[in-house]
């Protein structure tokens, strides 16, 4: 399989600090020179800790906000290029799920409106045909489509997540960004809408962009995943590369705070010290120099080149590039 999508040098650097003139005085690095490609039917995890940028990368590659610089080709469309009639024509092959299921729904609409919104909104169906596709989408992501004249309130967080997937299908799209998707929900569901992503994955040869904050959530889904750190990535690989060879100490100390299964397996737990640093003024070299184990003097001074070695093993810290 090809690649869906391609991002290249992306950056998103918001205006914080203005003066009366306008003249902007700071700005938040919330994504700072991000490349990565997603392979079309495959799951990219991206995790890492509030603030690193994650969310926003994927509202990037959704053209919900603009970047500051780089590239983002989508089935080989630059997205920066596009006029607005052929992007609203792409933005149905690409939606999102989002974090809470609770404030993600309207409640002033039903079941049945939610899920036909986006399929009315850009002209795919309407009437009967319309009710008939809601139906079915429904009974997809195992709602009972008699649920349409019901409102989100009156559903369980895992059934309402359900109906957020559901509105993200009814276009049938190629690319979902999954934002959090199972964060907010309890720990016997989580597994249950985890289940259902990969089963419609199958069925309908979906790519996701799966967007979490651990690394034990994106372990069950992803083919290949990215660590991010204040605005940069720090590490991608494929998944079992990934989880059984972490090369960035950042990931290492993410990998270590996942509970063992096997009690007699021995993994050192590293614990990280400090606080993340503002993403207005971060740290020289490597944004991660503050906090690292492993820090050294290179680190404070030169910010390390995110390159690949030759199993696709991609990592940005001095220990590993010499
Ligand atoms: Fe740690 Fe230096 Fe590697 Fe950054 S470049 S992760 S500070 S060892």
């Amino acid at each position: 399989m090809g690649d869906l999508v391609v991002v290249e040098n992306l950056k998103k650097h918001f205006p914080v600090n203005r003066t009366l003139l306008g003249k902007v005085l700071s700005t938040v690095q919330a994504v700072d020179d991000v490349s990565f490609t997603i392979r079309e039917g495959e799951t990219l995890g991206l995790v890492g800790e509030s603030g690193c940028g994650k969310t926003t990368v994927g509202r990037l590659v959704l053209r919900l906000i603009e970047p500051t610089s780089g590239k983002i080709q989508f089935a080989g469309t630059d997205l920066a290029q596009v006029p607005p009639r052929e992007l609203r024509r792409l933005r149905h092959q690409m939606q999102i799920i989002f974090q809470d299921p609770y404030s993600s729904l309207n409640p002033r609409m039903t079941v049945g409106q939610i899920v036909a919104e986006p399929l009315i909104r850009h002209g795919l169906a309407r009437g009967a045909e319309c009710r008939a596709k809601v139906a079915d989408i429904l009974a997809m992501v195992g709602l009972d489509p008699s649920y349409v004249r019901r409102y989100p309130h009156e559903f369980s967080g895992g059934q309402r997540q359900r109906i957020g997937i559901a509105r993200a299908l009814a276009t049938r799209p190629r690319l979902i960004i999954c934002d959090e998707p199972v964060s907010a929900l309890d720990v016997s569901i989580q597994s249950q809408v985890l289940n259902l992503l990969k089963d419609l994955q199958q069925e309908f040869g979906l790519t996701y962009l799966f967007i979490a904050h651990g690394l034990n959530v994106v372990k069950h889904v992803s083919d290949r995943v990215g660590v991010m750190y204040l605005g940069k990535m720090v590490e991608l690989a494929d998944g079992d590369e990934l989880y059984n060879h972490p090369l960035h100490p950042y990931t290492q100390a993410l990998l270590s705070a996942i509970p063992e299964p096997d009690p007699t397996a021995k993994r050192e737990r590293i614990i990280l010290t400090g606080d993340v640093p503002s993403p207005i003024n971060p740290p020289s070299g490597c944004r991660f120099h503050t906090r690292c184990p492993k820090v050294m003097d290179i680190c404070k001074r030169q910010e390390p080149v995110f390159q690949a070695d030759q199993s696709n093993h991609w990592v940005a810290c001095h220990l590993i590039h010499k």
